[in-house]
């Protein structure tokens, strides 16, 4: 299988060395707390911005409702522009369709836009097992390429990295030390060498931010350009993009684009908006000479059929991947994204990882919330992920998927809190118990479920105790 999956034990493993490792905490609030205040800027100076979010929450429910109609729809108007259009049932399918065009035009490079859709199908291993080097053009992507990692945040891939690691990763790569380290002069040091791969490139490979239905054009909206030359220079373009990510018009996809830039950076638009209506045209002075859209199920149309199981979860393909609840989320800011082993990681990572890849596999993921709800309050498209978090700890329950152990404590719990006189109880048991682990007014039991903090030591009276003396009183 592609996507490995996510144990309580490996996401607890990741989170601990994450959660030790000063720098990389450091960079990970300040990365999370720019994004958050951006965001909040934004929307203060955009009165209408909650009302527009209502307005997005109803088009992208109404366009899952009718996903079929929109696709079908959208893949005629792609194709009367020139388009071909390609339907992938799995990531391996997606990742084979690529590869056939890129072999059978002979293409050695391929220039890349960022796109999580080709994490999603792992396109760069299959490309490169075809013997097709590829190259991240989307500056974050590059550096986490150079480093050979996957990416971090959903629109900041390297936001982990400080400025000494890409300067030690741009020497490794250039075989010699860098006179000028400076941030201006690191990014030109990317333009020039990254230029040279667009011109070389073969074919151009993006994902899509929206295909439009009633043009069959398809939205990428970069701020680095890196996206308009992976489209336009190489002689073919291919874009990845997953079946959802669908507007029925273009007014439905101007309520999109003015939220996904605010809600992923602060900005009122990304800096590049670009739409692919089909290949160049005779009178065009360029562009790509075909033009490809691989539509990506992946589990996608379980989700949204009415008559599956997993129809519950159908709210989840309404994501537009802003970004914005990772940067709210109390869990991702500690435990980073690589804890989740997934591309998509925080609170959307955490529902769609399991519905994608196998709950099974990402067992933990579910757990990986507080609950608090500050996803929803900053999701674009109001979407309930604490809602789907609860439910898929429901089915893990019902799947059979914690451990005899676990199951058995769960049980023990629900028998206990569930009567007054066991509750009562236990309390006292707890506080018995306690002592013998309590040295110098620090309790240490020997399992302690929060890991690097100290469980607070039990009053001598409990409430319920007090409300008794309270009673006699
Ligand atoms: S769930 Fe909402 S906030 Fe999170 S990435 Fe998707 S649209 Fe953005």
């Amino acid at each position: 299988m592609i996507h490995t999956g996510c144990t309580v034990t490996q996401f607890r493993q990741e989170a601990t060395q994450t959660i030790g490792n000063a720098s990389l905490q450091k960079a990970l609030r300040g990365a999370t707390a720019h994004f958050v205040d951006g965001r909040q800027a934004a929307f203060d100076a955009f009165p209408d911005g909650e009302a527009i979010r209502d307005h997005l929450k109803e088009i992208r429910g109404a366009t899952i409702s009718n996903l079929a109609f929109y696709l079908e729809q959208f893949e005629q108007n792609a194709q009367a522009a020139g388009t071909i259009v390609h339907w992938a049932r799995n990531a391996e399918e997606a990742a084979a369709i690529v590869t056939s065009i890129a072999r059978e035009n002979g293409v050695m490079l391929a220039a890349k836009s960022k796109s999580m859709a080709t994490e999603e199908i792992k396109l760069n291993h299959a490309l490169e097992a075809a013997d097709v080097r590829v190259v991240e053009t989307d500056l974050g992507e590059w550096i986490i390429q150079l480093a050979g990692e996957s990416p971090y945040h959903i629109i900041g891939p390297a936001i982990h990295k400080t400025k000494e690691q890409i300067v030690d990763l741009f020497e490794e790569y250039r075989g010699r030390p860098l006179a000028d380290t400076s941030i201006a002069a690191l990014t030109a040091e990317a333009r020039h060498i990254l230029r040279q791969q667009f011109l070389e490139a073969g074919i151009g490979i993006s994902g899509g931010n929206m295909g439009v239905a009633e043009t069959g054009s398809l939205v990428l909206v970069t701020n680095e350009g890196n996206g308009r030359m992976v489209t336009t220079l190489p002689r073919i373009h291919v874009a990845v993009m997953g079946i959802e990510k669908i507007a029925p018009d273009w007014d439905a996809a101007a309520a999109w684009l003015s939220l996904l830039a605010r809600s992923a950076t602060g900005q009122p638009m990304s800096i590049y908006t670009t739409v692919v209506t089909g290949p160049r045209r005779p009178e065009d002075a360029d562009g790509p000479e075909e033009v490809h859209i691989v539509l990506l199920d992946n589990g996608r149309a379980s989700l949204a059929d009415t008559s599956s199981r997993k129809a519950d979860y159908a709210e989840i393909l309404q994501c537009i991947r802003c970004g914005a609840c990772l940067n709210v989320c109390p869990v991702y800011g500690e435990s980073g994204g690589h804890a989740y082993n997934s591309p998509y990681s925080g609170p959307i990572g955490a529902v769609i990882s399991p519905l994608l890849f196998g709950l099974e596999k990402y067992a933990a993921l579910p757990h990986a919330s507080t609950l608090c709800g500050a996803c929803v309050d900053v999701c674009p498209a109001r979407i309930d992920l604490p809602r789907m978090l609860l439910a898929l700890r429901a089915d893990e329950v019902e799947q059979g998927i914690p451990s005899p152990f676990e199951q058995f404590a769960e049980r023990a719990g629900t028998a206990v809190m569930g009567n007054a006189h066991l509750f009562n109880l236990a309390g006292k048991m707890a506080g018995w118990g306690q002592k013998m682990f309590t040295k110098n007014g620090t309790f240490t039991p020997p399992i302690n479920p929060t890991l690097d903090r100290n469980l607070p030591i039990r009053p001598q009276k409990s409430f319920r105790d007090l409300w008794n003396d309270l009673d006699t009183d």
